[in-house]
């Protein structure tokens, strides 16, 4: 896995300054809002729970499991390796848009020239068109930049997000797979039955304890 060409150690899950870490306040108010270093503290644990595999996960997972056991709270969530990008997010919620967004994980990505998440594979690396027509995302919410030849950095602008996962199939299929789809818990409505969970061809939908909610895929490989 090659490094940041500026050599930065970077968890990057949000190009926009929103925090991802925030937990819905609709929903719980008493949860406090986590700062963005508490986020990736909790997703690098999260890592670790999948890492541990079939035990702790196999009890949460389900399209209907129940949602509070004791004490604890549950809300759904994408595990990024069951995941197989068949675009249902960006149909299936009952949002008008997804709550469902692309996420990059920077500690793998490697800051191709021809990035599979954001060309068509067919694209000619010798003459790469970045009009937006010629992108893979639907909504341009993929920013191209040239941070240090031949490295590129690729931010995504979740606003215009839908959840569509072509960006992630592309990443997934020819490159690193460090873009991936995440429910953002500061839009889900945590819908007792999520109709994206219902509809997932691959149950990649589980449930994960609120407090824990996301998985990085990236440290969670590492922990492995
Ligand atoms: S519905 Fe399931 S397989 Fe399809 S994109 Fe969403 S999480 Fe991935
Ligand atoms: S391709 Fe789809 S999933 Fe990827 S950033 Fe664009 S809208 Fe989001
Ligand atoms: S729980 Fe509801 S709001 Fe959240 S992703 Fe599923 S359908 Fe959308």
């Amino acid at each position: 896995m090659r490094r940041p060409p500026d050599g930065r150690p970077r968890i990057a899950m949000d190009q926009t300054g929103s925090d991802m870490s925030e937990t819905n306040p609709r929903r719980d108010p008493k949860q406090v809002r986590l700062s963005r270093r508490s986020f990736v503290t909790q997703v690098v644990r999260g890592g670790a729970v999948l890492a541990l595999g079939g035990g702790a996960l196999g009890l949460v997972a389900g399209k209907s499991a129940r949602r509070r056991t004791g004490d604890v709270r549950y809300v759904w969530q994408i595990d990024p390796w069951r995941c197989t990008q068949c675009g249902q997010c960006a149909t299936e919620c009952v949002l008008d848009v997804s709550a469902v967004k692309c996420v990059h994980d920077f500690t793998l990505c490697g800051y191709c020239k021809l990035c599979t998440g954001f060309f068509p594979p067919y694209a000619d690396i010798d003459q790469l068109d970045t009009a937006a027509e010629k992108q893979l995302c639907p909504t341009g919410a993929i920013t191209r930049k040239d941070v240090d030849m031949p490295y590129y950095e690729y931010t995504i602008d979740e606003s215009k997000c839908i959840g569509c996962s072509r960006c992630v199939k592309g990443c997934t299929q020819y490159g690193n797979g460090a873009l991936y789809l995440q429910v953002r818990h500061d839009r889900c409505l945590n819908c007792n039955e999520c109709s994206i969970a219902a509809a997932c061809p691959s149950d990649a939908f589980i449930l994960r304890p609120a407090d824990d909610p996301y998985i990085l895929k990236g440290k969670g490989r590492a922990r492995i």
